[in-house]
């Protein structure tokens, strides 16, 4: 507390990220990042791109690479907005479309930005209890709302909600903006971008920082109806015109182009976890289906903490969260083939010692 602090920051919760430690020994398992790395186009196009033009500011919308993110989807580049990672695209959303309203709906146990973001922009964020199995029901998110945010798949769960349940929501909920946020899809989900140009509700988030390997270069966009872009650009345009540098910007469109690397690093990645799940299993654990580039899992013999405790004095970093419903769990990356071996060596040590 310090009393220059407006009442506003007095009252926030910020969002605590993964640690990020100085020293390079640890075993990183704790914010799925992704250990293939980016595609080796895209850090030449960054190198080339670090000569005198980095004097000019960046196109404030990255039209080229909108067109080919737009392309892709086979969707026109007014319906691409880019942001300085997903977390801003969401952070973005929230002011343009919640800021003030309710309820917005989302799932007790998910990406705990959101709460952050509706309480940073007074939306009133109404959390939806997931099922035993930790998935969501279409049923909970019918109903009069401003608003409903889910991750597919979820976080820190992993697990996918196929696309027909999330037409079922976009369709039941005209009057809601949906948000779906699909920083992990590429590992293993179906992509609601194909609903974009049927439902003026929907938007749908996606990031370079996971399936891209880019976690560093701060890139993320949404696909929206234009007028949903056009909300989310008022939004930029009165906080910070230029998101993306050119850097960025460059390394971004190499990297999307370079399609062979993408499907390469994203298959070894579902190679990895299907192994890294069997062997926890073995191990005793309770391992949620993942879709994602992470694992969830939990041990009757062990308590979390007991776990994170005894991987971090191994080297290994992995995420514990501490809100009820998941605080007997960990959250772990998915490594290289390698890194899998490691993990797997410790927890079979640190439960053999009890
Ligand atoms: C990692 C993550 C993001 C955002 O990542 P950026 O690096 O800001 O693009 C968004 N949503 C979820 C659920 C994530 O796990």
């Amino acid at each position: 507390m310090n009393r220059f602090w407006s009442p506003a920051v007095q009252q926030l919760q910020p969002y605590t990220p993964g640690e990020q430690p100085r020293g390079g020994a640890f075993l990183k398992l704790n914010t799925n990042e992704n250990p293939h790395g980016p595609s080796p186009l895209a850090l030449a196009a960054i190198r080339a791109a670090a000569d005198d033009g980095l004097r000019l500011y960046p196109d404030p919308a990255g039209a080229d690479i909108a067109q080919a993110i737009a392309a892709s989807f086979g969707l026109a580049p007014d319906h691409v907005f880019l942001g300085n990672g997903s977390d801003e695209v969401l952070a973005h959303a929230f002011h343009a479309f919640f800021a003030g309203r309710g309820p917005v709906l989302a799932p007790d146990v998910t990406y705990s930005f959101y709460r952050t973001f509706a309480a940073l922009y007074g939306a009133r964020l109404r959390e939806v209890a997931l099922d035993e199995g930790f998935d969501w029901r279409a049923e909970d998110y019918l109903g009069p709302a401003a608003g409903i945010v889910i991750a597919n798949p979820n976080a820190p769960t992993g697990i996918a909600a196929p696309l027909a349940r999330i037409r079922q929501i976009l369709a039941a909920n005209p009057g809601s903006l949906v948000i779906v946020d699909e920083a992990y899809v590429d590992f293993g989900a179906a992509s609601a971008a194909g609903l974009v140009a049927e439902f003026d509700n929907l938007l749908v988030v996606q990031t370079f920082s996971k399936s891209r390997s880019l976690a560093g270069l701060r890139v993320g966009f949404a696909l929206g109806q234009p007028q949903l872009i056009e909300g989310l650009r008022r939004i930029k345009d009165s906080f910070n015109s230029y998101p993306v540098g050119r850097l960025a910007l460059a390394g971004a469109l190499a990297s999307w182009q370079d399609r062979a690397w993408f499907d390469r690093t994203r298959a070894q990645v579902m190679t990895d976890r299907t192994r890294m799940a069997e062997a926890l299993a073995g191990q005793g654990f309770r391992v949620l289906p993942s879709a994602a580039n992470f694992l969830f899992a939990s041990h009757e013999g062990l308590p979390a903490e007991a776990l994170q405790a005894g991987l971090r004095a191994r080297g290994i970093l992995v995420r514990h969260f501490p809100a009820p419903r998941i605080r007997n769990g960990l959250r772990i990356s998915v490594g290289t083939a390698q890194d899998g071996d490691r993990l797997l060596q410790a927890t079979a040590e640190i439960l053999a010692r009890g």
